[in-house]
């Protein structure tokens, strides 16, 4: 059994033997919708054998040129995910091994890109019948750690916090705006941000509906319901486990960040500039931001500008530190979003590239106090019981 575990988790970092790890990059195409098909659109997208992306036609001649610039209309990802294609499948084909990794010590990030409209929250959160990842993700995480509860003892903390106009927002407490410190180990994190933790799979759901309840979310033009905020949820697992009969214990902490960015088209793509120019301006600067970020990791660079946005401070050690990274790139099939497919399959594309540091378990070994040794050897007994 572990040495099953062992090379699935091989599989998830995508170890070379050089300790490093390639993002994962998946797609998936949403169905056409109602405006959509009322406005004559056709679907410009067709994936094949399950990899595989084409864009079949052009909205405009200008389109055609672009695309012809950028070299091709065929995309290759890891896995693409055509229209049908359930929320169960689009979680266990990119998040299950992350979630099992977390249990192991170890970090993973998956994050939704694509214009607003294209499905990001759909994938993320989904709806009440048709739960996302965050949702499918606690309850798997729950049910593994039921399953081993005899394993040893593990807390889950949860977190859930907004990037909203270049100002973090705790969106479990709302309050003042977070400032961004780094930690220790160079890692950037919101001080303050609350840290609940959940016991149950019904209780982290009560804090994501709390949370969510809690988004910035702003009608615009292109989707009523649309949120201009980046959303990540942040799951941390801690667990003890006793090694030995020395009495020795072993601490690992794994976390697991679930990141909804908000729309990816430019400001130019919504008519409302005037109004919102400030907004739009520094979800351009978030996300101009991450893809500057993105072309300097690709291109090998030693100065990753991650210092000029909150957002990519805050993605910076999933991005190019020691963590297993996923990334689902969401597109309408429809021809009238053609320009923005093309943008969104083009990062996609680029982020295929970015290698990270596999990650290592987070773990230490501590020896236990006296009187907790009782304690242990319980729970050392029930261990070899199981
Ligand atoms: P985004 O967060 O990228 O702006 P949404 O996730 O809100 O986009 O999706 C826009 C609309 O399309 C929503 O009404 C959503 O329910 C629907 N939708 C998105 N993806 C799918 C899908 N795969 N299957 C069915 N409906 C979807
Ligand atoms: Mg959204």
């Amino acid at each position: 059994k572990i040495v099953q575990e062992t090379e699935k988790l091989e599989a998830v970092s995508n170890k070379n033997g050089t300790g490093e790890s390639r993002i994962l990059v998946f797609v998936r195409l949403r169905p056409m919708d109602k405006k959509e098909k009322e406005a004559g659109s056709r679907c410009c997208v067709r994936i094949v054998k399950g990899r595989d992306v084409y864009l079949t036609e052009f909205a405009n001649e200008n389109d055609y040129l672009r695309l012809k610039r950028l070299r091709g209309r065929h995309f290759t990802f890891d896995a693409s995910f055509p229209d049908s294609t359930p929320q169960h499948e689009v979680y266990s084909k990119t998040t299950a091994e992350l979630v099992e990794a977390v249990l192991h010590g170890r970090n993973g990030s998956v994050f939704c890109y694509g214009a607003t409209g294209a499905g990001k929250t759909y994938t993320m959160l989904g709806t009440v019948e048709n739960p996302g990842v965050m949702v499918l993700a606690m309850k798997d995480l729950f049910t593994k750690i039921r399953q081993r509860s005899c394993d040893g003892n593990h807390v889950v903390h949860l977190s859930y916090l907004e990037v909203y106009n270049e100002t973090i927002r705790d969106l479990l407490s709302p309050g003042r705006p977070l400032l961004l410190r780094e930690d220790k180990q160079g890692i950037m994190a919101a001080a303050g941000l609350t840290k609940y933790r959940a016991y149950s799979t019904d209780e982290a759901m009560a804090l994501l509906q709390q949370g969510n309840q809690n988004r910035t979310t702003e009608p615009t033009r292109v989707n009523e319901t649309s949120s201009r905020s980046h959303a990540i949820l942040q799951v941390v697992v801690l667990e003890y486990r006793v090694k030995d009969a020395s009495m020795n214990i072993v601490n690992r902490v794994g976390k697991l960040s679930l990141i909804d960015l908000a729309g990816s088209e430019r400001a130019l793509a919504t008519d409302q500039r005037t109004l919102r120019s400030l907004e739009g301006a520094s979800i351009n600067r978030s996300l101009l931001a991450l893809s500057s970020c993105i072309n300097a990791l690709v291109e090998g660079k030693k100065h990753i500008p991650y210092r000029n946005s909150k957002l990519t401070q805050l993605l910076k050690d999933s991005l190019g530190g020691a963590c297993n990274t996923v990334m689902i790139a969401n597109i309408s099939p429809s021809n009238l979003s053609f320009g923005e497919t093309q943008n969104t399959l083009h990062w996609a594309n680029r982020a295929k590239e970015i290698r990270t540091k596999a990650s290592e378990a987070n773990e230490e070994i501590q020896r236990l106090p006296e009187f907790e040794t009782d304690q242990a050897k319980l729970l050392l007994e029930l261990q070899k019981q199981n």
